[in-house]
């Protein structure tokens, strides 16, 4: 049979989702090799494992960047322009399509061996406080990050196309002038709390039992909205959200037996992310723009129901009575104010992961400062520690005495490119509070049933305003579109300023 010269529009568009939803269905079957790895799988399988989740991805990478599905978005290049999903998906796909198109394989494989090398060397650098150890490997990365930038020649900065990959649409320069109105406030609200006595925290450190605390976990994601018919809980060592597809997604949790905070705010911090996909249009399903529209946006979601909703007075309020029931003897003695005061602690800390609301920005930022210094060329990689220190003594008031607990103490660096991947937890906060403020607004019953302890609503203008939409619009009109407003950290620190203020009576 002889093609026609002339194919019509819908059987294109319909080519085109078919051929997206085999490579969303070869990257989920990646996926799920993942899952099985971090939950499930013996030791013995890890290098099998490996080799299968290499092949996958070589598959995937070859449909991402086949000629066919260039010739497809080619026919449809008419399409892209119009606003309306069928529009957003080209252009989604496009963009993608284009972007793994610009980066040789060869390279990719360079990237891949050299990250992975990397990972190890900085499980052994950590434990030993061995920064000298892992530096001409970060060296490296450090070039092999500028290399990847290269590939993309339109760009003011050098870390911009890193920030694209995760954050699209944003820039260093639009992101640096979010960053540094923030950090000018934030810098003395945390000192003003610094010197303030903090509350009662001991009844944290008593004994909880893990079977329980799973329990009453499970039972507070469910009253959140996280869907059991379309999901499952399991442990692992680093908790994640991941999805295979809009009826089967999956979040993993871990827990300490002398601190029930650990677990239960990682649980609603995955169950955030996983809110946010549970809710995406079932129509976007098996194309691109089924999954969140970036880092960013999904850490505010995250960030949204574990900080917003899960540290505040109200959650405690409805949840308190059930946490108490189910550890009567850890919480004799212990109200849901004092309980609402200890998970509110503002601390000089050097840990990132475990920072309370206040400070957890200004460990964002510093690596986000420091990782731009070091792609400029800046910043050399032996002074990094040195430059660590400093910030962290002018930011938080606190300098790490070994490098395990400083420059070596997050994965990032050493697992992946640097540059394109902090900036997201800093804009989820910041995104987070905007958004709330806007649901607030929308109608005056949802602060009602907020602060009763009821976040259906909640929950509803989320779906309706974020969620559904998927990866349909990027950050900056998802914002705008929602919120009314381009991004501003202003709602972010006149919560802060508020709830902080009256807990620590500033
Ligand atoms: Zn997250």
């Amino acid at each position: 049979m002889i093609r026609p010269m002339f194919r019509p529009m819908t059987d294109s568009l319909s080519e085109l989702r078919d051929e997206l939803r085999e490579i969303e269905d070869l990257s989920s079957i990646d996926q799920l090799m993942e899952w099985d790895q971090q939950t499930q799988m013996p030791e013995g399988g890890a290098v099998a494992r490996g080799r299968q989740m290499a092949l996958i991805g070589k598959l995937v990478h070859q449909r991402r960047t086949s000629t066919r599905l260039g010739d497809l978005l080619g026919s449809l290049r008419s399409v892209q322009d119009e606003d309306s999903a069928d529009g957003a998906l080209v252009r989604r796909a496009t963009r993608d399509f284009m972007r793994a198109r610009r980066l040789p394989t060869d390279f990719v494989t360079e990237l891949k061996e050299h990250t992975a090398a990397s990972y190890v060397a900085w499980t052994k650098a950590k434990p030993n406080n061995d920064f000298a150890s892992i530096a001409p490997v970060l060296e490296k990365t450090v070039e092999l990050s500028r290399r990847l930038a290269g590939f993309f020649p339109d760009q003011d900065h050098v870390a911009d196309p890193l920030i694209d990959e995760h954050d699209p649409g944003m820039t260093v320069a639009s992101i640096q002038s979010v960053f540094s109105g923030l950090r000018k406030e934030l810098v003395p609200l945390a000192n003003a709390i610094f010197d303030k006595q903090g509350p009662r925290r001991d009844f944290l450190s008593r004994s909880f039992p893990i079977p329980k605390q799973y329990a009453f976990n499970r039972e507070v994601i469910e009253a959140l909205g996280y869907d059991f018919s379309r999901g499952r809980i399991d442990e692992a060592a680093h908790p994640f959200m991941i999805r295979f597809a809009a009826g089967d997604i999956r979040i993993t949790t871990r827990a300490q037996e002398h601190d029930p905070t650990d677990s239960l705010y990682s649980t609603i911090h995955e169950a955030g992310h996983a809110l946010y996909e549970q809710n995406i249009a079932a129509a976007l399903d098996g194309t691109p723009l089924g999954h969140g529209t970036s880092t960013g946006v999904h850490e505010s979601q995250s960030r949204l129901w574990e900080n917003r909703v899960g540290r505040s007075r109200a959650f405690w309020d409805r949840f308190f009575p059930r946490f108490q029931e189910t550890f009567p003897e850890a919480l004799k003695d212990v109200d849901a104010e004092a309980m609402y005061r200890a998970i509110n602690t503002v601390e000089r800390s050097l840990i990132r992961v475990d920072a309370d609301e206040v400070t957890y920005n200004l460990h964002v930022m510093l690596r986000f400062d420091l990782e731009l210094q070091l792609l400029t060329g800046e910043l050399k990689v032996r002074d990094l520690p040195e430059a660590w220190n400093a910030r962290m003594k002018s930011d938080l008031g606190v300098v790490p005495e070994t490098d395990t607990v400083g420059v070596l103490q997050d994965i990032h660096w050493y697992c992946t490119t640097v540059g394109g991947t902090f900036q997201g937890y800093a804009l989820g906060n910041i995104m987070s509070a905007q958004f709330y403020d806007a649901a607030l607004k929308s109608s005056e019953t949802i602060e009602r049933d907020v602060a009763r302890g009821d976040f259906t609503q909640l929950r509803g203008w989320l779906v309706e305003n974020v969620y559904q939409h998927g990866g349909r619009y990027l950050p900056d009109a998802l914002i705008q579109n929602a919120t009314g407003a381009p991004l501003t950290h202003a709602p972010f620190m006149r919560y802060l300023e508020t709830k902080f203020g009256e807990l620590y009576d500033l």
